[in-house]
C-alpha cells in the first residue's frame, strides 16, 4: 500500500535529469513483481485471423517503461519483436494531422467513439465519415492521406519516422504483410465503402498497402515505450533529443487514444487506467503518461475484446500503483515517483 504524498522522506527524489539510482531500483522491483505476478495467467487466445499472427508464442510477456528523461526499465520478454498492428493508428493519425492539418484531416475521419467492432464495415451515418482513426475504416482513410507515390515511399516515410521515435531503425515483417494482404478482404470491403463515400481517392490498393504495411512493422516493448515516451515528451525523442512529432497535434492524437484506443473496452480503460493508450491484435498495449512516461506491454493472448489479457492486468496495476490515471489526485504532471518516496 502506498503512503500519502510527501508523508515520508526518502534517500532520493526525482529531478530534472531523471530518476536517481535508488528510485530506479524501486521502480525496477515493482515492474519485476508485476511480471512475476501475471506471467502464468493463461486466459485468452492468440489472434489467428491473420494466419501469421497465430505463430506468436503465447508465453511471451514483456514490459517496458521509458521516462521522458530517457531512462528505461524492462521485465520479461521485452526484446521479443511483434508487429505493431493497430498500435500504428495513432502515429499514422499524427502524420496525417501534420501533413494536412486538422480541418482537412477531419473531413476524412471523425473523432467519435464508434461503439462498433474495430473492423465494422460502417460509416458514421450523421457525418458520412469513419467514426475515428482507431477503427479500421478511419485508419484506412488516414493511410490514404499519408500514402505517397510510389507507394513504397509512403511506407518508408512512416517506418523511418517511427524509427526516429523508437530510437533505432525499424522494419516491416514481410511474412505478416503478405499474410495480411492475402486475407484482408474485410479491409478491402471497408476501403471500397470509403471510395464509394468519397472519403478516399481511387488509389484503393495503394491505401490498403500503406495500411497493411504500417500494421506489419516490427517493434519490441522498448521501441513502443520509447515511441510513447516521445509523445509524452511533447514530441521530442527522450534519448536523442530529436524533435520527432509536431507537439501541436499530439493532444488531438492522445485525446482520441483516450476515448477510442482499447476497442470495446475503451470506456472501462479510461475509467480504470485513465491513460491515452492503444492496443493491437498482436498483443501489445502502449500508454502515455503525459510529460512523464511511455509504457508498453506485450503478451499475445487476447481477451474477448481483442486486448492483451496480461497487458491489461499489468497496465491496471502500474496505473494504480503509481497513481498514473490522468485524473488521479496524485498525478501532478511530472513527479509520479513521489509514490516511492
Ligand atoms: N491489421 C489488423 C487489421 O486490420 C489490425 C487490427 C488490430 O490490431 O486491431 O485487421
Amino acid at each position: 500500500m502506498q503512503s500519502a504524498p510527501g508523508s515520508e522522506s526518502s534517500p532520493n527524489s526525482t529531478s530534472a535529469t531523471g530518476i536517481t539510482p535508488w528510485l530506479g531500483s524501486q521502480l525496477q522491483k515493482i515492474i519485476d513483481n508485476i511480471y512475476e505476478k501475471y506471467k502464468d495467467v493463461d486466459d485468452g487466445t492468440v489472434a489467428t485471423y491473420i494466419p501469421e499472427l497465430g505463430k506468436a508464442n503465447p508465453k511471451d510477456f514483456g514490459i517496458c517503461l521509458a521516462t521522458v528523461e530517457g531512462q528505461v526499465f524492462t521485465a520479461g520478454d521485452w526484446e521479443n519483436e511483434f508487429t505493431i498492428q493497430s498500435m500504428c493508428k495513432p502515429f499514422a493519425f499524427q502524420l496525417a494531422l501534420e501533413q494536412h492539418g486538422t480541418e482537412k484531416t477531419l473531413k476524412h475521419v471523425g473523432v467519435e467513439p464508434s461503439g462498433e467492432a474495430f473492423n465494422s464495415i460502417e460509416l458514421d451515418q450523421r457525418s458520412g465519415r469513419p467514426f475515428n482513426p482507431m477503427v479500421n475504416a478511419g485508419a484506412i482513410a488516414v493511410a490514404s492521406l499519408i500514402k505517397q507515390s510510389p507507394v513504397d515511399a509512403g511506407v518508408e516515410a512512416f517506418v523511418a519516422r517511427m524509427g526516429k521515435a523508437a530510437g533505432r531503425e525499424l522494419r516491416i515483417d514481410q511474412s505478416v504483410l503478405a499474410s495480411e494482404t492475402a486475407t484482408g478482404n474485410r479491409n478491402r470491403a471497408i476501403a471500397y465503402l470509403l471510395l464509394n463515400a468519397g472519403i478516399i481517392d481511387e488509389e484503393v490498393q495503394q491505401s490498403l498497402h500503406q495500411y497493411f504495411a504500417q500494421c506489419s512493422m516490427l517493434v519490441n516493448c522498448k521501441d513502443l515505450a520509447m515511441m510513447a515516451a516521445t509523445m509524452a515528451n511533447i514530441g521530442n525523442q527522450p534519448v536523442t533529443g530529436e524533435p520527432v512529432f509536431d507537439f501541436q497535434n499530439l493532444k488531438y492524437v492522445m485525446a482520441v487514444m483516450f476515448s477510442c484506443g482499447l476497442y470495446d473496452y475503451a470506456g472501462n480503460w479510461a475509467f480504470e487506467v485513465g491513460l491515452p493508450a492503444k492496443s493491437g491484435v498482436s498483443g501489445g498495449i502502449f500508454g502515455v503518461v503525459n510529460r512523464q512516461l511511455g509504457i508498453a506491454v506485450y503478451s499475445p493472448r487476447l481477451d474477448a475484446q481483442g486486448n492483451s489479457v496480461r497487458g491489461i492486468l499489468a497496465c491496471k496495476e502500474l496505473a494504480s500503483h503509481f497513481g498514473l490515471h490522468a485524473f488521479d489526485f496524485s498525478n501532478v504532471g511530472s513527479s509520479f515517483m513521489q509514490w516511492l518516496l
